[in-house]
């Protein structure tokens, strides 16, 4: 179960096999390998020791490769980190983890010493593939990968969770492996002929475990793109004949909105997550590329993949599939009881994915985790009668208008229903006698002249009378996080529209 050694295992069988593609230039599983061993040593030559946390901040290049498995073969734990981190942020992570190394791009490199200055760590900082690997030439390879127990953490991976200030969550070997053979095995079915899309940022729980590790542990080829653009991505994943997608719904919806994106024959499978995938989006996407959408969920402290739309089982769009292999999935009441089928409460997951806790926050992790292994999402959700989970919306998520719960979600599937849309985001917006007031921000497809009246109309139409947005407004973009999510909570309220609430 060690994470180093699904990789370590690949090389052995085939070194000469292609690993990774950046910009055309093709990088071997031996020549990765060799680089990251050289790392190892370069890491146990600085006093780093099995179980020591080392920060690695670079966008999706083979240096992170390097870097990643540099770490894991020395025994350290790497604590994933994005690139675009101000010198505060860095200082944060590095100290709430205790890391005395932090591999950094050069591009972000002022923020990074900076952040590291205040941390008291040391910086390394990693230029172009080819400067970082003969940069590494004097360094002896190290020869054999440190030897970890199952429970010992691998990765601590920052996240907010459902509240607060970014929490690392400790990930194990066995629950990152385990996750990655269930990805492999289970849900890509993946082989050393794949050529997997390697968009997602790595930095974070999805790409890393279901693009890099389950790529690398299948001999597969990972095809890198360090910043997500719809138009690369699909001459990407057409040149290169990619046979395996996994984005995040807003990355369909980009693709989507192409005119002229080339066709993907070589598509077997694509598979969403990390946010609800509309049903509109799903059904023309798969009809656009002529490649199954299948939906699964999970979260960083899951590691992440919780349920599946197993390719082995019947597909139920809308649904969240059922929990993956080795899995366990309930709907609590507030008081941790499940509820009857079909009614919505909180998701509760157990397996051999769940995080071990929140790096020194016991209270935090006493929180969400029970004491017999059950953690609490903060995601709403029901189960069916045949066990397939649909998510309802993120606890947090909920507007609660005048007494009535609105789940965002439903509201935002109708909008994706207009012809026009191109992307929807529901929230609740402050409101003196209600409590709160739905909005919804739209962005329009290319040419469409649709009006925010004619869109709430729209809604109005569908969906009981105290659910629609009676707040709509039409923006140019919406706001993303590092995965290309919507952030809800960046999203501003035009003051027009407010004005009128008060
Ligand atoms: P993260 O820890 O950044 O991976 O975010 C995890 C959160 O993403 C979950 O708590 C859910 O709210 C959301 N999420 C992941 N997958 C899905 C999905 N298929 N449908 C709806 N929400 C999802």
């Amino acid at each position: 179960m060690n994470l180093a050694r699904l990789f370590t295992d690949t090389v052995a069988s085939d070194p000469d096999r292609r690993a990774l593609l950046l910009d055309d230039t093709v990088f071997t599983y031996g020549e990765i390998d060799e680089a990251s061993a050289r790392v190892a040593t370069l890491l146990t030559d600085r006093g780093i020791a099995s179980g020591d946390a080392v920060g690695v901040m670079l966008p999706n290049t083979p240096q992170f490769v390097i870097a990643y498995y540099g770490v894991l073969r020395a025994g350290g734990v790497v604590v994933p980190m994005n690139p675009l981190l101000k010198s505060r942020e860095v200082a944060y992570y590095l100290g709430d983890s205790g890391a005395r190394m932090l591999f950094a791009a050069e591009a972000f490199g002022p923020e990074a010493q900076a952040g590291a200055e205040q941390s008291g760590a040391e910086v390394v900082i990693v230029g172009e593939p080819a400067g970082f690997v003969s940069s590494l030439r004097d360094q002896e390879p190290r020869p054999e990968v440190a030897d970890r127990e199952d429970d010992d953490t691998a990765v601590l991976l920052y996240t907010s969770g459902t509240t607060g200030q970014p929490k690392g969550a400790e990930l194990t070997h066995a629950n990152l492996a385990s996750n990655v053979r269930v990805t492999q095995d289970d849900l890509l079915q993946l082989t050393a002929d794949d050529v997997v899309f390697g968009g997602l940022p790595m930095f974070h729980v999805f790409g890393q475990t279901c693009a890099l590790n389950t790529a690398m542990a299948a001999g597969a080829t990972l095809l890198l793109l360090p910043r997500f653009d719809a138009g690369v991505a699909a001459e990407l994943l057409a040149t290169h004949r990619a046979t395996v997608f996994a984005g995040v719904p807003t990355m369909y919806a980009a693709l989507l909105g192409l005119d002229d994106a080339p066709a993907l024959p070589d598509l077997r499978v694509c598979v969403s997550g990390g946010a609800s995938m509309p049903v509109e989006v799903l059904r023309r996407f798969e009809e656009r590329f002529d490649a199954p959408v299948l939906e699964g969920y999970g979260l960083s402290e899951t590691s992440p993949v919780a349920s599946f739309n197993l390719p082995d089982r019947e597909r139920r769009v809308g649904s969240i599939g059922v929990p993956v292999s080795g899995v366990e999935m309930r709907v609590l009441d507030p008081q941790g009881q499940e509820v009857a089928t079909g009614e919505v409460g909180e998701i509760a997951v157990r397996g051999a994915n769940v995080m071990k806790g929140y790096w020194n926050r016991p209270e935090q992790t006493a929180e969400v985790l029970s004491d017999d292994g059950w953690f609490r999402t903060g995601d709403l959700g029901k189960r069916d009668e045949d066990g397939y989970f649909y998510i309802v919306d993120r606890k947090k998520d909920l507007v609660i208008r005048g007494g009535y719960n609105v789940y965002p979600r439903e509201i935002e599937e109708v909008l994706y229903e207009h012809p026009d849309v191109a992307a929807a985001a529901v929230v609740g917006v402050p409101h003196p006698s209600l409590g709160e007031e739905v909005g919804a921000a739209v962005v329009l497809k290319t040419g469409a002249s649709t009006t925010a009246d004619e869109l709430r109309d729209f809604v109005k139409q569908r969906v009981a009378a105290y659910k629609y947005p009676r707040l709509v407004w039409v923006e140019d973009d919406l706001p993303k996080g590092p995965t290309g999510k919507i952030q809800k909570r960046d999203i501003e309220v035009p003051a027009e529209l407010t004005e009128d609430l008060r």
